[in-house]
């Protein structure tokens, strides 16, 4: 294919990404004159500024085969400026990117984001700017990717033209263990598959149960929103203990991961469910409708991240429902699950006293993810989980106005659906939320949705639980089925989050272990006398119950040791979600199978 004059082609050389570094090789149609070039700093989807510069090496600028000097800018590590001489009409840049240690490469596979490997001209939106692409892969690796191949040479492939935005939102997966899986639905016009890339062979048996489930996944999709608004989708999953854990939602694809073995173990359900069903979700709320705030022309423009409760909130609630009614999660798992969320959120959460939910979304920049420790009282990017509570009371809410003649899933129809132009963004603010809200249910949606997100009461959301027809409770029976943050019974007895070292994650602020003087960040070593277990823990609280025997803790602060005495006499407290006898089940109605599967 000949390079048109307009677009901007881009070549990353991946035979070293065994050895950490990717090679890019840019060649951009220029003017003469000042240039300001940017790399990547607001990343969709991740929501700030973490495009990673600082992995960005070995970069030079060419015209007519000489070097041009660069500057960085003084203001803004991700901004480079250089003068273009005169009678130059293209430059070229070389540059590397270092895959950090449990980055997204590994001996075996790498999960390629464009955004890592992408420089772009200022003064034209990302939709706007045409790259023409080529991935050059180790020798015998295979690929998946939703990037639509204009030709393969052995490992050289080459990609249609295509916007940077749609680039950038278009990870391709390679690696020496790969297998795709048709995941399309019968009677689905649109294609759907999983890309697998892992650590090992092996790694890639995915179970005909779970295949079946992500089938059922699909299809669910279809029922719920109504709608598709991708020309086909992949599920791009990567398996290995050496990659970060996280996903990322796309358009046309979600690039997840999860540990090598997870799909050969009995967990592999809720690690879906879990993961996938929430990136999935994401391609009609986030990429589709989505915030106008957080909808910007390009990378260097700052994201307002007021409406998170909505992009991330709406999302956590939509993927757990739609992996309930796949078999994904049993109705047990998905009780669990939001008795572990109600209990975080409530007792597990003091912060909630001083700060409200509407702040974990406005202050997502700089207090999201970062903060280690302390998130009790700090609070961290609660717009996900309490979204799924106030989300869950919305679908009640819209139940009981409509008088049951309406539900989420009319809401989503007409919110989410319309017709599938492919990928394209349709924005939306507060006040139209709140409108499209009352056209399915007459409500005072704005107030009640103020309410959720100006609260600083100790309590967390429950009334989607408890018009569900179920209440929260606790036991001293762990839960059979564990959910994705597991609830172990330390939390809502003495107040201690601990690992299995001994470190103390987190002490909840005003609990028994707190008041004892156990802080956040310390180190439990002793109990009762003997080395620290959490086996022996478990058992220490328990064997305090109904009587006055203390627990004593022996911990480790700086290089101190410290004895903590604990009062408490409750015995253990695992949440859970019981039936209210006399109340209809609303909330098992919700997650009942809708296509049929
Ligand atoms: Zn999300």
């Amino acid at each position: 294919m000949c390079l048109s004059a307009q677009n901007i082609s881009l070549t990353v050389d991946a035979t070293k990404t065994q050895n950490k570094i990717l090679h890019a090789h840019l060649v951009m149609p220029v003017k003469p004159g000042p240039l300001t070039v940017y790399y990547p700093k607001w990343i969709p989807g991740e929501h700030g500024p973490d495009g990673p510069i600082a992995n960005l090496t070995g970069l030079k600028f060419i015209a007519d085969g000489k070097v041009i000097p660069w500057q960085r800018d003084l203001l803004d590590v991700f901004t480079f400026h250089l003068d273009v001489p005169a009678g130059v009409s293209r430059i070229e840049a070389d540059y590397d990117y270092i895959e950090p240690d449990g980055g997204s490469a590994t001996d075996k596979l790498l999960i390629l984001e464009w955004n890592e490997v992408a420089l772009y001209p200022e003064g034209t939106p990302a939709e706007k700017l045409m790259y023409e692409t080529k991935l050059i892969m180790p020798e015998g690796w295979k690929f998946g990717s939703s990037l639509p191949v204009a030709g393969q040479s052995g490992n050289e492939v080459s990609f249609k033209p295509i916007s940077l935005d749609l680039l950038v939102d278009s990870p391709v997966a390679t690696g020496i263990y790969y297998r795709n899986i048709d995941i399309t639905p019968q009677g689905e016009p649109i294609h759907h598959q999983m890309d697998l890339v892992a650590d090992s062979e092996d790694a890639l048996n995915m179970s005909p149960k779970d295949q079946k489930a992500m089938t059922n996944l699909v299809a669910e999709s279809g029922k719920l929103f109504g709608a598709r608004h991708y020309r086909d989708y992949h599920f791009i999953l990567g398996l290995s203990d050496h990659v970060a854990h996280f996903g990322l939602e796309h358009h046309e694809s979600n690039d997840s991961r999860l540990p090598e073995n997870i799909l050969l173990g009995p967990g592999s359900g809720m690690a879906l469910g879990g993961l996938l069903a929430h990136e999935f979700v994401h391609s009609w709320n986030g990429k589709f409708r989505r915030p106008a705030d957080l909808t910007v022309p390009y990378y260097e423009e700052p994201m307002k991240t007021d409406l998170l409760w909505g992009y991330e909130g709406l999302t956590d609630y939509l993927g757990p429902l739609l992996a309930a009614r796949s078999g994904l999660f049993t109705p047990e798992q998905y009780h669990e699950w939001l008795a572990s969320i109600a209990a975080s959120l409530g007792p597990g959460r003091p912060g909630r006293t001083w700060r409200p939910l509407r702040d974990t979304a406005d202050a997502e920049f700089g207090m999201g993810f970062g903060a280690r420790g302390w998130m009790n009282w700090r609070r961290g990017t609660d717009y996900y989980d309490e979204g799924d509570l106030v989300w869950l009371e919305v679908a009640t809410i819209i139940h009981r106005e409509s008088h049951g003649s309406k539900s989420i899933d009319d809401f989503c129809h007409a919110f989410h659906g319309g017709a599938n132009n492919g990928p394209e963004v349709k924005t939306y603010t507060f006040e139209q939320l709140v409108s499209d809200l009352n056209a399915i249910a007459p409500f005072d949606w704005a107030t009640f949705l103020h309410t959720r997100l100006d609260s600083t009461s100790p309590e967390a959301p429950v009334g989607g639980i408890e018009n569900g027809g179920w209440k929260v409770s606790y036991t001293d029976q762990p839960a059979k089925l564990e959910g994705r943050r597991g609830n172990p019974g330390s939390v809502y007895s003495i107040g201690l989050q601990v690992g299995a070292d001994g470190t103390v994650s987190d002490s909840i602020v005003g609990s028994p272990a707190f008041e004892a003087g156990v802080s956040s960040g310390m180190k439990v070593v002793g109990v009762n006398g003997r080395v620290y277990t959490p086996d022996l823990l478990g058992a220490a609280i328990k064997d305090a119950k109904d009587n006055s025997k203390p627990i004593t803790l022996l911990v480790v602060v700086d290089e101190f040791y410290r004895t903590c005495t604990i009062n408490y006499h409750d015995g253990p407290r695992y949440p859970h979600l019981v039936r209210e006898e006399g109340k209809p089940d609303y909330l098992d109605e919700l997650i009942k199978a809708r296509a049929g599967q």
